[in-house]
């Protein structure tokens, strides 16, 4: 199937599975995929090394938006690197999740992310994920999909990932926290987390990866022909 240079902006609640669709809609039509949540975890992590986050989520705005003005943030071989770095596992921890929150609602870590997104995106044949793509990221983009999924199917699918990856955290710390990111992620004053009015909502609660794609194919069918 052929589908013509859009960008394709995939937001949604927390593990509800946007980045894997996104990974199987870039393979499947030969875009480049963009993780946004990735940006804001990799701030996350120099945060928390740097002491610009402390275990109360105190932050110090100042001091992180200097620092941010030097950190070589990128997407390389496997993920996301802070230089010559790869981040890639630090920033699926537990400890990176319980923070990424907070930070994602600062107003000057969001232009530096939105920035980078931003220079990315300016090739089009894009799909990025995250929670503001459509509505501040990328408010032209052609195709815009909001993602839902029942709480404890969410839960669940997260912690197989992370058991699969030998973290034990038990599904009830997991359930607590994407509950809490979407609190957080839903209620901030900066670019909150709501659906665009023209996204079209996909709720996979009990959908299979394939069946994601045939609707999405569907979709694309309808909007941009064959
Ligand atoms: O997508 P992921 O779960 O990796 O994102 C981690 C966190 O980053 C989210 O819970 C949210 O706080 C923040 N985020 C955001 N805006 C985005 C992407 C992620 O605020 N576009």
């Amino acid at each position: 199937m052929n589908i013509p240079d859009i960008i394709i902006a995939i937001d949604g609640y927390s593990s509800t599975g946007k980045s894997s669709f996104a990974k199987i809609i870039a393979n499947e039509f030969s875009f480049l995929y963009l993780d946004s949540g990735a940006l804001y975890r990799g701030v996350t992590l120099f945060a928390i090394e740097n002491g610009f986050i402390n275990d109360n989520c105190e932050i110090d705005v100042p001091g992180l938006d200097k620092a941010l003005e030097d950190i070589d943030l990128h997407f390389g071989e496997g993920g996301a690197y802070i230089g010559d770095r790869c981040i890639e596992a630090e920033i699926r921890s537990m400890a990176v999740a319980d923070k990424v929150s907070p930070i994602a609602t600062v107003p000057e870590v969001r232009n530096f992310v939105d920035r980078k997104l931003r220079e990315f995106g300016a090739k089009k044949r894009v799909v990025m994920d995250g929670r503001d793509i459509g509505t501040t990221v990328f408010p032209n983009a052609e195709l815009k999909i909001f993602m839902t999924a029942d709480p404890l199917v969410r839960a669940r699918r997260r912690a197989d990932e992370m058991a699969a990856k030998g973290d034990s955290t038990e599904l009830d710390t997991v359930l607590k926290n994407l509950q809490e990111r979407d609190y957080i992620d839903s209620h901030r004053e900066a670019s909150p987390l709501s659906q665009a009015e023209d996204a079209i909502v996909l709720d996979n609660s009990y959908m299979t990866m394939d069946d994601q794609l045939q609707w999405l194919k569907n979709i694309i069918s309808e909007k941009f022909g064959k």
